[in-house]
């Protein structure tokens, strides 16, 4: 699954290359909001500029649900990726994405040029994996680029379908990185290999815990799923988030970690107060509580800070460290301590550190420990599932080398 024929791996001189980008970015009034994915998809596109193809791009945006939306169209991005590259990002304004505008604006094309198609979702079919839909899309190419990990989890015609109907199908530059670093750190780890779970509950993640128990050497549990955990052991955990229906689950991976002879760390104290905060960033009176002494009327909101300093002192030693999901409710300062304090004990580590998630990553950047990472996933579904140990259909759908 991890050896796919790259972009470094094709001649596209002369060639129209269709590249599927990640371009879902948040639009407000018109005007993005955040040009993180546009800038992580330069190196892809100024490559095949360079080596003289005709370069294509398509994305999807938002979720139009089949239908031209006029506030999802991919228009704001072609000006601005014009002033990223330097050079005319055409946008080939068209309804049906691959219409007579898209046709004309790519048969019009020359060597090095850029082109980029309306938001894909605008066809109901590309969600469904429809074959009209696919076979359009690649009738406008004689190569095709995957770059887009976050949508690599899904199979749709514009990341999968369209691969059947050319000749060559390759990853670009942000697909190898997501998957050489989430793909070794899984799949050949150097250790000792430290895996983190937070986030807000168990059963979004059951998957995830049991692959990576069996992959990690440590796993360290955090965040609202911590408190299941707890639970399973016996303890009292007041008003905290509990998924009642996962206890024997937590309990068969406390099992399994035993059998396994691998560490699982759960929390030794935990911060706590009398309700979750309203607005979320309120001023809360806290307390720090053994895990095992939570008040009955207290919720846990927070790892406590010998937990914070056990999971730090558990970085240390790591030579690979994945991280998905806060330990607690970080978007509240006062609640925010348990994930700065992991942040900051990746930051300060020599390990490979690997940001998988959404949250996690918006915290991580929020914390200002962005530039420490070895690497910030840029799929929060597509690296959960990568997490899970699951073939991802667009990473699949590939050549291989
Ligand atoms: P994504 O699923 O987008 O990749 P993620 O996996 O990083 O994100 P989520 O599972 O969505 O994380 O959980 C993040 C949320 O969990 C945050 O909004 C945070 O406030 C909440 N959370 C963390 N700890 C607790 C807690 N103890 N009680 C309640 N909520 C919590």
């Amino acid at each position: 699954m991890l050896n796919k024929k790259s972009v470094d791996d094709i001649n596209v001189k002369g060639k129209k290359v269709l590249v599927r980008c990640d371009f879902n970015v948040p639009l407000k009034d018109g005007r993005i909001t955040d040009e993180n994915r546009l800038v992580a998809a330069l190196p892809t596109i100024k490559k095949l500029i360079a080596d003289g193809g005709k370069v294509i791009l398509c994305s999807h945006l938002g979720k139009p649900k089949g239908e031209p939306k006029p506030e999802l169209s991919l228009a704001p991005v072609a000006a601005r990726l014009s002033e990223l590259l330097g050079q005319d990002v055409k946008f080939a304004a068209d309804p049906e994405v691959v219409g007579p505008n898209a046709k004309a604006a790519v048969e019009a094309m020359k060597d090095g040029e850029v082109v980029l198609l309306e938001n894909t979702r605008y066809r109901a079919e590309e969600t469904k994996n429809g074959e009209a839909f696919s076979k359009e899309l690649a009738s406008l190419c004689e190569v095709f680029v995957n770059d887009a990990f976050g949508t690599a989890h899904r199979a749709h015609c514009s990341n999968v379908g369209v691969t059947q109907y050319v000749d060559t199908a390759a990853v670009g530059y942000l697909m190898q990185k997501e998957i050489d670093f989430l793909g070794n750190a899984v799949n050949n780890p150097t250790r000792p290999f430290v895996a983190i779970l937070g986030g807000a509950k168990v059963a979004d993640k059951l998957n995830v815990i049991a692959n990576l128990l069996e992959k990690c050497d440590t796993l360290i549990i955090g965040g609202g799923m911590a408190y299941t955990f707890l639970k399973a052991k016996g303890y009292e955990v007041g008003t905290s988030l509990v998924d009642d229906e996962k206890v024997g689950y937590c309990k068969e991976m406390m099992e399994k970690a035993e059998k396994l002879g691998k560490k699982l760390l759960l929390p030794v104290d935990t911060t706590v107060a009398a309700a979750f905060p309203s607005p979320i960033d309120a001023e809360i009176e806290v307390s720090v509580v053994a895990a095992d002494a939570i008040p009955a009327d207290k919720m846990g909101l927070d790892i406590g800070t010998k937990t914070a300093e056990l999971y730090a002192e558990a970085v240390k030693s790591a030579k690979t460290v994945v991280w998905n999901g806060p330990m607690g409710v970080f978007e509240n300062p006062i609640l925010a301590k348990g994930t700065i304090a992991v942040a900051k004990s990746l930051a300060e580590t020599d390990a490979t550190t690997i940001i998988g998630g959404g949250d996690s990553a918006a915290a991580v950047n929020q914390l200002g420990f962005g530039d420490k990472m070895s690497h910030i996933s840029t799929g929060g579904g597509a690296s959960l599932e990568f997490l899970e140990g699951k073939d991802l259909p667009g990473v699949v759908a590939a050549n291989d080398k």
